[in-house]
């Protein structure tokens, strides 16, 4: 008999058992493990547990008679129903924990992982060859670009330069209350979103397991036909405005022109290369400019196989990095996504956008909700964690480069060159946010003083022997000494704490 290979619920696409040398055998038998003990260790946003649970039931209700699809309390517990201690297969999951526990399981075989452009030994022999040199995601991303032939004219970049970030770091237009993009794909829910709702109804009873966030109507593509719709909705419809306001943020229009891809992507519903060439179609089809063609490649095959990389390169004990040494707890407001308690209008919309879908795009994550939690000295374990939850496409992989890393600088500097903060008026040249806020950007003491200005010098002050050591934060820790009003704002500071701002 045939091997029975085991699905994670991040490996629901088609290419994680499409039947290769070192893969699953062709019509091999399928078995998807739906373990509680997942919903219960973790208090996940709402929509989340629901776009996961939906995901893997619809996976199963493609698969039919291949799939055995079991619901227990644990992987063990689940693995043995299925296949009693018969041999199965798995692809490398996506967690160090996962990984873990699939190798101590006797009768299960490790296959190389799917669903990413760049190997792990082909990563590892690159990051070999730079020696103590500093792993740069500009290298990275112009090898992967090289070695994978995208958006390339022969050996140059297509148009002759790598990077048009130049063009794409734009503040929203003057006046204007959304982009005017296209909407995006939105899917209809079925008679699975309506078991898989009517199951966490009945878990929240039984005490099973505890949500955060707003239930609504999902948002996001649980089968590979929806992802495929959103992907074609985005690339048709949306990719020729996504680069010029990538960085911006509209109070009215959260999405902008943003993909929604990260969830179907991270489901493994969608692979990396698809959605890269089908951008690269669309420029050289003429239906989108360079710039914004470059800048969705970039995200993809630069940020997204970067993180993935980094995490396993960086190994487990990295999300114990703290080198700010901070440690204060989550207030419950945060927790809470309670975005009705809060004043400051960029932080409340935000948080609201949190709440209400588990989504926000990538400035709103690292510049309003990382970069407050940075300023007040939260615990980076816990806020990774919190990312973790509240966020629909949130995986262990992918937080902690981006969090523990990228926003919160708990590695000290190994993943970025400097802490990613800023005072209010970064949110005011880049948003629509301050417009209408109870507080002013530009004052950092006093009862208008914005949080964010008030906090990012705090901040700086803090850390500041550290901050003056490097030198792309040189110059902003000198600018402490300029400021008459220090004692002032670091009073402001402390009376701010941890109430909501
Ligand atoms: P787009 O703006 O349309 O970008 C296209 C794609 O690029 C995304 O779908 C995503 O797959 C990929 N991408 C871009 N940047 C990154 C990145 N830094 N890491 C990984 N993929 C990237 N992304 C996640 O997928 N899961 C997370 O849990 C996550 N947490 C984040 C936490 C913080 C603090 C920050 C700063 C970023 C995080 N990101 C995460 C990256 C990024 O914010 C999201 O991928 C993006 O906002 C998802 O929306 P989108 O699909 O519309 O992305």
């Amino acid at each position: 008999m045939t091997t029975a290979h085991w699905l994670f619920g991040d490996q629901l696409g088609p290419h994680f058992l499409a039947p290769a040398a070192e893969g699953p055998g062709r019509d091999a038998p399928v078995v998807i493990i739906e373990a509680r003990s997942v919903f219960r260790r973790r208090r996940f946003h709402r929509a989340k547990a629901h776009l996961v649970l939906s995901a893997m039931r619809h996976r199963a209700a493609e698969l039919g008679d291949r799939v055995r699809y079991v619901r227990s309390e644990t992987y063990r517990e689940g693995l043995r129903e299925a296949v009693g201690d018969a041999p199965v297969t798995v692809h490398h999951p996506t967690s160090h924990a996962a990984l873990r526990l699939v190798r101590s399981l006797e009768q299960v075989t490790v296959l190389p992982p799917r669903g990413f452009l760049v190997p792990l030994t082909e990563f590892h022999a690159w990051a070999e060859e730079r020696g103590t040199r500093r792993l740069r995601q500009e290298d990275f991303y112009r090898w992967v670009r090289r070695e994978h032939d995208l958006l390339m004219d022969g050996d140059d970049p297509a148009g002759g330069h790598w990077n048009l970030d130049h063009d794409n770091r734009e503040p929203p237009p003057a006046r204007v209350d959304t982009l005017g993009a296209p909407a995006p794909y939105r899917p209809r829910e079925d008679a699975i979103d309506e078991e898989v709702r009517h199951d966490l109804d009945r878990w929240e009873r039984e005490g099973v397991a505890r949500f955060v966030g707003r239930d609504g109507h999902r948002r996001f593509p649980a089968s590979r036909r929806e992802a495929l719709a959103a992907l074609r909705r985005f690339t048709e419809h949306r990719l020729a405005g996504f680069g010029p306001h990538e960085d911006a943020m509209l109070a009215a229009d959260p999405v902008m022109s943003h993909s929604l891809l990260s969830s179907s992507l991270n489901l493994g519903l969608l692979h990396p290369l698809e959605c890269v060439e089908r951008a690269e179609d669309a420029w050289r089809s003429d239906k989108a400019p360079l710039n914004s063609v470059e800048g969705f490649v970039r995200q993809i095959a630069g940020w997204r196989e970067y993180v993935w990389q980094l995490y396993w390169h960086f190994g487990d004990d990295y999300r114990d990095s703290n080198a700010l040494g901070h440690h204060a707890p989550l207030p419950d407001w945060f927790l809470e996504l309670d975005a009705d308690a809060v004043t400051a209008r960029c932080l409340a919309t935000a948080l609201a956008q949190v709440r209400d879908t588990g989504w926000t795009h990538h400035i709103p994550r690292l510049m309003l909700l990382g970069s407050y939690a940075l300023q007040h000295g939260w615990d980076p374990r816990a806020v990774t964690d919190w990312f973790h939850r509240c966020f629909v496409d949130g995986y262990d992989w992918v937080m902690l480069p981006n969090v523990v890393g990228m926003s919160q600088y708990a590695d000290g500097g190994r993943m970025t060159t400097k802490p990613y903060t800023s005072g209010g008026s970064y949110v005011n040249r880049m948003s629509d946010l301050c417009a209408g806020c109870a507080y002013r950007p530009t004052e950092r003491s006093g009862d208008r003083a914005c949080p964010y200005t008030t906090g990012y010098w705090a901040f700086l002050h803090r850390h500041r022997e550290r901050l003056a050591g490097n030198h792309r934060t040189a110059q902003a820790v000198r600018g402490l000494d300029r400021l008459a009003d220090l004692d002032e704002l670091l009073c402001r500071a402390r009376d701010l704490g941890d109430a909501p701002p």
